[in-house]
Formats: structure tokens, C-alpha cells, sequence
């Protein structure tokens, strides 16, 4: 049997704090006690948020840990051929679809639904796509893309979930509400997702599931926040004819308040907290790992 393979998939677009440090810390650990392999990514599609200086912070923190990792490390704004070929795959099979409201339309396209109070959201807590833009005519499409317009390319949800029926993943740790063992997904909670943009050719939906398969990826570790990702994750695995990787989604550091550690709740950096004398060790006992 081949070793097992983990892997730690932060975005550079801010300093690493404690709920970082515990996804990285236990995937580490759990690929030793294994006898597996140690993977770190960088997950850099969005060339808006994420900076070189956070890529570099992010090496420095996890060395500082104490981990280490194999090299090259994959950066995925190097692979965006590999996505656009996955793109390209479902659309031959009909799945995809152009869509052209911005954030502001769909927000106004919800408002003006009867059922407004209703409409229904994605695990995220986004509206569901709620335009038409998959009946327009090949035409119409072609004209719209030529005169310049942004447009998202999105999964017909309907069409995928007909092809892939009856998906489910392995929970070996938790969901937000206890999900535990054998999961059914659900992808259909999250509507005609967009999996690439014009300026964007990926998603991180679509990275992550190509990546953990070029990877060779064997066991997902990380925080519960994505747990209802998974969906969508053996959706696409399914389409695409990639392996299914087993899942552990561990729970989220919360502070005093109980809110989801981030940096825009003021989650004080790994850099800050070293800075102020953390050894770590210290760092390792805030997170409960021996
Ligand atoms: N890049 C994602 C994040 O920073 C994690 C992706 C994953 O582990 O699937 O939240």
C-alpha cells in the first residue's frame, strides 16, 4: 500500500493565526503517525487578495512550528492549464454555462422574487443563483462574451447531480452539527455554483478537487467551516473521474466570544504571538495537540 497522503492548503492573503496553525499542526501529525506524506499547497487563485509577503510569512510560520514539507511546493496560480482542462471537460458534457450578473444583480434579482424572505442559500450563506442565463441561446452567449462584458462560468446543477447520483464521502472527524461516518452528499444546497471567471479560469471548488488529485491526496484535514464543500468536492471528483479522498473536518478555534478565529475578527497572527515570547510549544497547547 502506498503512503498516505495529507496536505495543508492555506491562502496568502493575510498572516497565519492559531486556527491555522491547528489544521497545519494535526495534519502533520497525523500523516507521522502513519508513516505518510506531508504536503504543503498554496491555494493563490485570487490575484486580488493574496500578496508574496503572506507566502513568505507562511513558510516562516510553519518552520517555525517545527514542520516540514516536500518541495516543489504547488502554488496554484502556476496551474491554471490544469483547471481550464477540467472546465473545458464539463462543458463538452453540457454542465456549464455562462452567467453575466454581477454580485449587485443577483442581490436585486433575489429582492424582486415573491418568495424574497425565502429564497434559499448556500451553505456559505449566499443567495442561489437565481438568473436565467441558462436559457439564453448560443448566440446571445457568444454576443455577450465578445462585447467584453465579466461573466462567471457556472454548473448546472440539475444536469450534474442527474449524472452523479447518490454521492457520499467518509467523515473520519466532524461536521458543524455532529455529521459523523458515512455523509450523503447534498450539491444541490448550493445551486449552480461558479467554478471558473473570466478573469479567473478556477474556483476554489474546482482547484481543490483537482489538486488533491494530482497530488494524490488521500486524506482531507481541515476545518469544519468547508465541511459542506465536500459536496460539491465528490460532485466534481464523480464528473471528472477522480478518486475520493477519505475527509476530517476538525473544529473551529473560536475566541472568548465564541467567533470563528480570523483575521477580520482581530485573531492575533502566529508572527504577533511569537513576537510576544510564544514558544511552540505554547502554540501546540492552545490548539490541544500533544
Ligand atoms: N485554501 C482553503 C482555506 O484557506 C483551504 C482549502 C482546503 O483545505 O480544502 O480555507
Amino acid at each position: 500500500m502506498p503512503p498516505p497522503v495529507f496536505r495543508f492548503a492555506p491562502s496568502p492573503n493575510g498572516y497565519l493565526h492559531l486556527g491555522h496553525a491547528c489544521s497545519a499542526l494535526l495534519n502533520f501529525d497525523l500523516a507521522r503517525a502513519a508513516g505518510g506524506r506531508f504536503l504543503l499547497r498554496i491555494e493563490d487563485i485570487d490575484a486580488t487578495r493574496c500578496r508574496p509577503e503572506f507566502e513568505a510569512a507562511i513558510y516562516q510560520d510553519l518552520g517555525w512550528l517545527g514542520l516540514t514539507w516536500e518541495t516543489p511546493v504547488r502554488r496554484q496560480s502556476e496551474h491554471f492549464d490544469a483547471y481550464r482542462e477540467a472546465v473545458e471537460k464539463l462543458r463538452a458534457s453540457g454542465l456549464i454555462y455562462p452567467s453575466f450578473e454581477s454580485r449587485t444583480e443577483i442581490a436585486r434579482l433575489v429582492a424582486q422574487q415573491q418568495s424574497a424572505a425565502l429564497w434559499p442559500h448556500d451553505p456559505d450563506g449566499a443567495p442561489l443563483y437565481p438568473g436565467d442565463a441558462k436559457s439564453l441561446s448560443p448566440e446571445e452567449r457568444k454576443r455577450l462574451i465578445s462585447s467584453g462584458v465579466p461573466y462567471a462560468l457556472r454548473l448546472d446543477m440539475t444536469a450534474a447531480c442527474a449524472q452523479a447520483k447518490d454521492l457520499g464521502w467518509t467523515e473520519l472527524g466532524e461536521g458543524l452539527d455532529g455529521e459523523r461516518g458515512a455523509v450523503t452528499a447534498r450539491p444541490e444546497d448550493w445551486g449552480d455554483v461558479i467554478l471558473a471567471r473570466k478573469e479567473t479560469p478556477t474556483s476554489y471548488h474546482l482547484s481543490v478537487v483537482i489538486d488533491d488529485a494530482l497530488q494524490g491526496v488521500t486524506d482531507v484535514v481541515r476545518g469544519s467551516d468547508l465541511f459542506w464543500s465536500t459536496s460539491v468536492h465528490r460532485l466534481l471528483q464523480s464528473l471528472l473521474g477522480l478518486p475520493q479522498p477519505l475527509y476530517r473536518h476538525h473544529p473551529l478555534m473560536t475566541d472568548a466570544s465564541g467567533q470563528k478565529l480570523s483575521k477580520s475578527t482581530g485573531a492575533m497572527a502566529l508572527r504577533e504571538l511569537r513576537a510576544a515570547g510564544a514558544t511552540p510549544a505554547d502554540i501546540r497547547e492552545r490548539v490541544q495537540l500533544p
